[in-house]
C-alpha cells in the first residue's frame, strides 16, 4: 500500500500561513516520499536532512507572527463560508510511518480517534507522540527533512490526498501546544479571531463579536476577560493564555482539536480549569491529547493509546483501548509497568 506523501502544495496555498502560525516556507523540503510505507526509508529529501531537532520553542509552536492586512490568501476566490458547528468527526490514522531524514521515528501506527471522545496518547519521551500529532494536521511536513507514509482520514477523507487543501486540514484539525503562544501584543479580542483571516474566513463586526464571546465562553475564559477584551493577550496568566489559544483554535470551527501536553506548563488550578473545559468541548470537537500525567489521562480521556520506542528504534503503539481498561486491566505487561510508574 502506498499513499500520497506531502502532495505538492497547490499554488494558491503556498503562502497561506497556518492557523498554528508556522511558516509554510519550510514545507518545500518536506516532500520526500517513501517507496512503500513498509519501513523503507524515503529517498533523500533535498535539504536539511541532518537538521537538529527543533528547539523547545519550535516544538511548542514558534513565536507567532501577527497576521497583517496584506497577508491574505493569494487566491482571492478562496474565501471560506463560515459554518455553524459541524457534526462530530472521527480521525483515523492508518499505517502512519514517519522519518526525520533517514531516521524512522514511527512505524506503521494505526489509531482511530473516535468522534466526540477524548483520546489520550501516553508514553515515554521520544517515542513519537508529538510527531504523530503533527502528522494528524499536516504540520510534520513543515519540518525540514521530514517525511511520512500512510493515511490520515477525517471522516473517511484522506487529508493528504492531492485534492485536499493544506489550509482546510489545518482549519479542520486545530492544535494547542505545550507552551501557550498567543500574540502577546495583540488584544484578547483580536487573538481570538486571528485565525479567521489566515484561513480565508470573512465576518462582519457583529458576527465577530458574537464569535469572540462564544469561543471565550467555550474555552472557559469569558468571565475572566469580558471586561478587558482590548487588553493585550500577553498580559494574561499562563493558564489564561492557554485558554485564549484554545479559544483562538475554536474560532475557525475545527472538527478535531489536538493538544500536545497543554497543561504541563500550568499550575494545578489552571490545569483543572482546562480539563473542565475539555469535558465541555468534546461534545462538539473530537479531542486528542498527549499527556505525561497519568492521572490527567484517566480524568480527561475515554480512549487511550500507549506509545513506546526502544532506544534508537521507531515508536509504535503497544496497546490501545478504553482508558479505564488500560489503567485497571492492561493486557500488555509493558503498559502495566508504564501506567504504574515503573519506567518512563
Ligand atoms: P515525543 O513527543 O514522544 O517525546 P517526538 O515526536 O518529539 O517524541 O520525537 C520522536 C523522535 O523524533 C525522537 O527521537 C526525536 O529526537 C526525533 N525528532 C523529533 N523532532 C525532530 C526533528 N525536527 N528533527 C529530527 N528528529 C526529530
Ligand atoms: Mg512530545
Amino acid at each position: 500500500m502506498s499513499s500520497p506523501l506531502f502532495p505538492p502544495t497547490p499554488p494558491d496555498e503556498g503562502n497561506v500561513p497556518s492557523v498554528s502560525h508556522v511558516s509554510e516556507d519550510a514545507g518545500v523540503s518536506g516532500q520526500a516520499s517513501a517507496a512503500d510505507g513498509q519501513g523503507s526509508p524515503p529517498p533523500p529529501a533535498t535539504t536539511a536532512f541532518n537538521c537538529p531537532p527543533p528547539s523547545g520553542a519550535e516544538l511548542n509552536g514558534p513565536p507567532p507572527t501577527a497576521p497583517e492586512d496584506e497577508q491574505s490568501p493569494d487566491d482571492e476566490s478562496y474565501t471560506t463560508v463560515y459554518e455553524s458547528p459541524q457534526p462530530l468527526a472521527t480521525l483515523e490514522a492508518r499505517d502512519v510511518t514517519a522519518w526525520f531524514g533517514d531516521h524512522m521515528v514511527l512505524d506503521q501506527v494505526s489509531l482511530t480517534m473516535h468522534a466526540g471522545r477524548v483520546t489520550s496518547l501516553i508514553g515515554p519521551s521520544g517515542c513519537g507522540k508529538s510527531t504523530f500529532l503533527r502528522i494528524l494536521n499536516r504540520m510534520h511536513q513543515l519540518v525540514p527533512g521530514a517525511a511520512m507514509a500512510g493515511e490520515v482520514l477525517l471522516d473517511g477523507v484522506d487529508i493528504y490526498h492531492p485534492s485536499q487543501r493544506l489550509t482546510q486540514a489545518r482549519r479542520d484539525i486545530g492544535m494547542v501546544f505545550q507552551k501557550p503562544n498567543p500574540f502577546p501584543a495583540m488584544s484578547i479580542y483580536d487573538n481570538v479571531v486571528a485565525g479567521l483571516k489566515l484561513t480565508g474566513i470573512k465576518l462582519g463586526r457583529n458576527d465577530k463579536d458574537d464569535l469572540v464571546k462564544e469561543c471565550l465562553v467555550k474555552a472557559g475564559l469569558w468571565q475572566e476577560v469580558r471586561g478587558r477584551l482590548r487588553q493585550p493577550g500577553g498580559a494574561l496568566s499562563g493558564g489564561q493564555q492557554q485558554r485564549l489559544c484554545i479559544a483562538r483554535s475554536l474560532a475557525v470551527r475545527p472538527r478535531v482539536l489536538l493538544m500536545d501536553e497543554p497543561c504541563s506548563a500550568l499550575d494545578p488550578t489552571s490545569t483543572r480549569v482546562i480539563e473542565e473545559t475539555m469535558a465541555d468541548l468534546v461534545r462538539e470537537v473530537t479531542i486528542v491529547i498527549v499527556t505525561h500525567n497519568m492521572q490527567q489521562a484517566q480524568r480527561v480521556s475515554q480512549q487511550c493509546a500507549f506509545f513506546l520506542a526502544a532506544q534508537g528504534q521507531p515508536g509504535y503503539i503497544v496497546e490501545y483501548g478504553p482508558t479505564e481498561a488500560m489503567f485497571d486491566n492492561p493486557q500488555d505487561p509493558r503498559t502495566s509497568d508504564y501506567v504504574h510508574g515503573r519506567f518512563g
